[in-house]
């Protein structure tokens, strides 16, 4: 090549190219430092090449080109750093070629290219590499690559911490090994999903065992990148979810917890008024559909007050439990049972055929109290025996257009009135709280025109002294004789007087009829006979009036009466209403010299402990112990037990309603002090009283 070529050919060349001597001094450069490196060619010659090279690159760069020095014709290559003119320095790729020996070139040719863009990017790609080294050090997941069967191929630096298990560990394992048995078969269905589609991302949670051995919760995030060439296989991101869920399941919990208080009893567990509106609801819109009908039963336990009052709120809550407990047994599986309030619960029964299916279940209910209940309480391991009776009422949906308000209202109407009519074990069905209303009104404007029309008649029932078989006393029961109606008995209107109050009158009516009838009963009989007392009932309203004394007071003080021939009687139920207010009440009338009598006693089922610190003089038994006597030992031995207390606190025992020869027998054997019944009389009118004593002196 001739000389002119080949300076053409340097002087367009891209690369620098600068000649050096043995000692390394620059000999010719290229006009392509000038673009290079900031030099004019010219300034460069006779200086030490190394000078240009940068210091921590300079070191290898004298070595290699003594190295090369020895080596005429040899080659090095290297990648320095080389000084610009305005300070900075380029990355060069420099080739050095041993020319020396030479005869037309006669120097070492150093040819330089410009490699600092490359090293910019290489530097780059570095960083990057190393952030995301980091990155996935500290990522709060696991990355794994997995191949098409789930094995392992690589994995994140983070696994050891995060998973407990080190990346080479999981390395050609599969993943599945590590899943909970349960959460096997979804974890392979979706990993299987996945697989078939590039790019297709599935999520799914499990539990996987951690390297500690215990099982936690991961998220796991699979995307299929086995055709991807970067990827070539599954990446699978993990990630511990464990405080999440069980955060997510300790809330669910809650919220469950949260919802059953909501909508549940406390004492019973049994479904509160809320959520027995929603079912009432459900099986109103259900029978609606299907044609059926629907029951609400309304169930009231009987003198409840009298249980809690009498022996504690534990014992009465533990009732009350035991109460839920039966009536569970005659709920079917569908009706639903729930607590209604105090002592009520509501069976709703769906999809009965008929009214009278409501009206068995009913009976059946009412019936399920035969038996007494097992009471037991915290305190006391042993359970107590305890005899109650309920009162049901009966609500039905017949025409299919009842709200479950307005059942729940003639359900409570009706119970209302199985009460009213003594309680116990009646049932009562009603059309609806409407008719009951309008019904209950009418019955008050009638008592209120019967007192002041003078409708009412006191009858008397003798009592007879046990010992003489002689009439000891009469008990004075209030009669009604309606113009409609004829002669009606307390149990239709006594509860509408209380009520409403017009007891009082009417109370003090007969309080004053009585008292003067039994001394015209003296006046009659005149010294024939001991002389006859009269028993008289004071209803709890009555007691509570504080108008009472005064009353009774002045009619003691009109009448020509000895107070010691009046007895007034107050029923158990009534004094345990207000039990200390009534035994003050009680000691105000004594100090007139009226005798007390308790009156119904043992339908409470109290504690008998009260009895000892109540001012009473008389104990009357009430019927319902008295009359199952002879067939029931128990109760004859209730009676005994009653009988027996009675003397222990010096009281007198009245039985009531004696029916049989048997019944008196069995009373006289245990010492009983008097009786009260049909077997004797019923209540009759004054003047056949004196009949009565004259025709049939002793029994
Ligand atoms: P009580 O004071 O326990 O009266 C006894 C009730 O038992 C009376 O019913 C009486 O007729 C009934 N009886 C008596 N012997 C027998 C029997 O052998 N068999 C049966 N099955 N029953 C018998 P009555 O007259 O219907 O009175 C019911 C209740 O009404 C009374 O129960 C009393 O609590 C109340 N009462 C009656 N008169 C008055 C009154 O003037 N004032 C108040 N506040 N209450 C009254
Ligand atoms: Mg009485
Ligand atoms: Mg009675």
């Amino acid at each position: 090549m001739d000389a002119d070529r080949f300076e053409v050919l340097v002087q367009h060349s891209y690369d620098a190219i600068v000649l050096t001597d043995a000692s390394n001094a620059i000999v010719y450069a290229t006009p392509a430092v000038r673009q290079m490196f900031g030099f004019e060619p010219e300034a460069l010659i006779g200086r030490n090449g190394f000078s240009f090279v940068h210091r921590t690159d300079r070191g290898g760069a004298v070595e290699r080109a003594r190295g090369l020095l020895a080596r005429p014709d040899g080659t090095t290559r290297a990648e320095m750093r080389v000084r610009h003119a305005d300070g900075s320095y380029r990355w060069c790729e420099c080739t050095s070629v041993n020319l020396l020996d030479h005869a037309g070139v006669g120097a070492v040719v150093n040819s330089f290219r410009d490699i600092t863009d490359r090293k910019a990017a290489e530097e780059l790609a570095a960083r990057a590499e190393s952030r995301l080294q980091a990155l996935l050090e500290h990522a709060d997941g696991v990355i794994l690559l997995a191949d098409r069967d789930g094995y392992v191929t690589w994995a994140s630096p983070g696994a050891e911490r995060l998973w407990g298990w080190s990346a080479d560990t999981l390395l050609s394992r599969q993943m599945i090994a590590a899943v909970h048995p349960d959460d096997q078969r979804e974890i392979i269905r979706q990993y299987r999903k996945m697989a078939s589609a590039q790019r297709l991302t599935v999520r799914v949670d499990g539990r996987m065992r951690h390297g500690d051995g215990t099982w936690r919760w991961y998220e796991s995030v699979f995307t299929n990148c086995l055709d991807d060439p970067a990827v070539g296989g599954v990446i699978a991101n993990v990630r511990d979810i464990t405080d999440r869920v069980l955060a997510d399941q300790a809330l669910r919990n809650s919220e469950a917890q949260l919802e059953h208080q909501a909508t549940h009893d406390a004492l019973t567990r049994l479904p509160n008024r809320t959520l027995l509106h929603d079912r009432l609801d459900t099986a109103l819109a259900r029978a609606r559909r299907t044609g059926t009908t629907v029951a609400v039963v309304l169930v009231g336990v009987d003198h409840f007050q009298v249980v809690n009052e009498g022996r504690g709120h534990a014992f009465g809550d533990a009732t009350l439990r035991a109460v839920a407990e039966r009536l569970a047994t005659h709920a079917r599986s569908g009706d639903t049972l729930a607590r209604f309030g105090g002592d009520q619960f509501v069976i709703v029964a769906d999809d009965l055929r008929d009214e009278r299916e409501a009206m068995d279940l009913a009976d059946a209910v009412v019936r399920a109290f035969d038996h007494p209940l097992s009471v037991r309480t915290e305190a006391d391991p042993d359970p107590a025996e305890l005899f109650l009776a309920v009162s049901v009422g009966v609500a039905v949906d017949r025409g299919h257009d009842a709200e479950p308000g307005e059942l729940l209202r003639d359900a409570d109407g009706a119970l209302a009135t199985a009460k009213s009519r003594g309680g116990g074990r009646s049932v009562q069905f009603v059309a609806g709280a409407r008719e009951m209303a309008r019904e209950r009104l009418h019955l008050e404007t009638e008592l209120r025109r019967a007192i002041l029309r003078h409708q009412f008649q006191v009858h008397y029932q003798p009592v007879v002294d046990l010992r003489t078989g002689a009439v000891a006393s009469v008990e004075a029961l209030v009669r009604w004789q309606h113009p409609q109606r004829g002669m009606l008995l307390p149990g239709s209107f006594i509860d509408v007087a209380e009520e409403t109050g017009l007891i009082i009158p009417l109370g003090a009516w007969v309080f004053d009829a009585s008292c003067r009838q039994l001394v015209e009963l003296h006046d009659v009989l005149g010294g024939q006979r001991a002389p006859l007392s009269v028993g008289i009932n004071l209803s709890a309203r009555q007691l509570a009036e504080d108008g009472l004394i005064d009353d009774i007071g002045n009619v003691l003080a009109a009448t020509p009466i000895h107070p010691g021939h009046v007895c007034v009687e107050v029923t158990e139920s009534a004094v345990m209403r207000d039990p200390s207010a009534t035994a003050d009440r009680l000691a105000e009338l004594r100090v007139f010299g009226l005798r007390v009598a308790i009156d119904d006693f043992g339908t409470g089922q109290a504690s008998f402990s009260y009895l000892r610190d109540l001012p009473v003089d008389v104990l009357k038994i009430d019927q319902s112990f008295v009359q199952p006597m002879e067939q029931d030992p128990q109760a004859a031995d209730l009676v005994a037990g009653i009988v027996g207390l009675g003397h222990t606190l010096g009281l007198e025992v009245v039985a009531e309603g004696v029916e049989t020869d048997g019944q008196l027998q069995l009373l006289r054997d245990l010492g009983c002090d008097r009786a009260q019944g049909f077997l004797f009389s019923t209540a009759v009118a004054p003047r056949a009283v004196v009949d009565l004593l004259r025709s049939r002196p002793t029994w």
